[in-house]
């Protein structure tokens, strides 16, 4: 009887600790950012999931951007210098797919450089912007050609920024899913949102009234906007609505911790007990990039894993979170 117990605990342990590698925006470690090149190479690492984020264009087609501008990810001030708004952003909403298909996507940047000096040069070689159809048709088409089957999380971008430009980018979003056949929770899709209300329109409204029922992930951060979900009362009524969260690695390990003295929040209890998973964003392993509290990349990834118990981490080098899981089975 006790042998069968603690049998019991282990497959418990077991399931608990199932482990999930997100490539964060394709292979963004090694190539631009949500390229075809980068989703592709991705998929060739073995991601469990590749994540991708949407934005719209001024003539209601999706595309696969992390900004909702251009400014730091492409050529667009040379080729379009009048497009721009008063802020100096060029926004994605404001051009057709035809003419962001005429600009060159580049590594990311800032005005002083490149955003990561150590990763693929900026402004080289030849990558477009490319939409989401696109990016299902690539993944479905690697799935059959290699035999793997690998998932979309799909992050739809500022549902109300889109509004106020006139876009129902949440409902354009799930046009696009239906028409591919994803409908069912089974299917191996995602959803995910910063924004609440966007995520509990479509479990409420737009699921039932397009006969479709995906997972949903609740991504949240540090700022009060997310305090009432970081209570366990509030947890509970986030899972009414989502599958799981999506937290920023700094409310599941204090900041403050030091190599010594880890500090694990509740976030990851909580949501455990509320029934959601844990999908924590974002590991890179570029310089700099590692918290004081870890030695490196892959000790990072231990104390996710082993000490705070999450199931996926989203990273740009997913290729490294693999090799790590495989040999911490
Ligand atoms: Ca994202």
């Amino acid at each position: 009887m006790r042998s069968l117990f603690i049998f019991i605990i282990l497959m418990t342990g077991a399931q608990a600790a199932e482990r999930l590698v997100i490539a964060h925006r394709g292979a963004s470690g090694y190539l631009p950012e949500q390229s075809i090149a980068a989703i592709s190479m991705a998929h060739a690492q073995g991601a469990d999931l590749i994540e991708i984020d949407l934005v719209m264009t001024s003539d209601d087609r999706i595309v696969v951007l992390h900004d909702p501008y251009l400014n730091n990810l492409s050529s667009v001030p040379a080729v379009f210098s009048d497009h721009a708004r008063k802020d100096g952003k060029y926004y994605v909403v404001d051009f057709t797919l035809e003419e962001l298909r005429a600009l060159e996507l580049s590594e990311r940047f800032n005005d002083e450089g490149a955003s990561f000096p150590d990763r693929f040069p900026v402004h080289k070689s030849s990558f477009e912007i490319f939409t989401f159809e696109e990016a299902i048709e690539l993944i479905e088409g690697l799935n059959k050609s290699t035999g793997k089957d690998i998932g979309l999380l799909v992050e739809i971008k500022l549902p109300e920024f889109h509004f106020e430009n006139g876009k129902d980018i949440a409902y354009e979003a799930l046009k696009v899913i239906k028409c591919y056949n994803y409908l069912k929770r089974s299917d191996n899709i995602v959803l995910q949102d910063f924004d609440f209300n966007s995520l509990k329109r479509i479990r409420e409204v737009l699921f039932p009234a397009m006969d479709m029922e995906l997972k949903l992930n609740q991504l949240l951060d540090g700022s009060d906007r997310y305090d009432w979900m970081r209570q366990p009362d509030g947890m509970a009524f986030l899972s009414n609505f989502v599958d799981g969260i999506g937290p920023h690695m700094g409310i599941v390990v204090d900041e403050r911790s030091t190599k010594d003295d880890i500090i694990i929040t509740p976030l990851v209890q909580m949501a455990h007990d509320a029934g959601l998973w844990v999908h924590v964003f974002t590991f890179r392993a570029d310089e700099g990039m590692i918290p004081d509290y870890a030695d490196d990349f892959e000790d990072l990834l231990d104390i996710f894993w082993n000490k705070a118990g999450i199931e996926g981490v989203i990273t740009d080098f997913a290729d490294r979170a693999i090799k790590f899981k495989d040999k911490n089975k």
